[in-house]
């Protein structure tokens, strides 16, 4: 299980934490592009925040539809959605029931930044596994902060 599985660029990581910490007390949303190489550890490269248009901010969060589509859009080709950010202002990095009956499942991996110590961001990086005769399972999964 520890086994390294995803890379995240340091920018990318502090914009995603800035965020998270800039929408407060609400939750924050954003996606993560970068590459899914077939062979090697996927990467993590850049961080786009996205509205929270969830009906009660302050305690669930719904990725705004028209950016969705736009960031979506202008990644286009170039980059890879690789991953899925929300942020729990005032509980544990772990995912929620509601979490896991609307994150996407086939996005290779979702983060949650857990701002129950705002001074002490605590970050979990989770991807949805599929067991032999079993449903979807959400594992956690080791990432790196790299330069790159
Ligand atoms: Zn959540």
């Amino acid at each position: 299980m520890n086994r390294l599985q995803i890379r995240i660029d340091r920018q990318a990581w502090s914009e995603m934490i800035g965020h998270c910490l800039e929408a407060m007390p609400r939750e924050a949303c954003g996606l993560l592009f970068g590459c899914l190489s077939a062979t090697g550890i996927p990467a993590a490269l850049n961080y786009v925040p996205i509205a929270n248009a969830a009906a009660n901010p302050l305690y669930s969060f719904e990725l705004h539809p028209q950016e969705l589509v736009q960031a979506l859009y202008a990644a286009g080709g170039k980059q890879e959605l690789v991953g899925i950010v929300h942020s729990h202002p005032r509980t544990a990095p772990y995912p929620s029931n509601q979490d896991l009956a609307t994150l996407w499942h086939t996005t290779p991996s979702h983060w949650i930044v857990s701002l129950r110590d705002p001074a002490l961001p605590e970050v979990k990086a989770f991807a949805f596994r599929k067991r032999q005769q079993e449903d979807f399972r959400l594992e956690a999964i080791s990432y790196e902060i790299v330069l790159e």
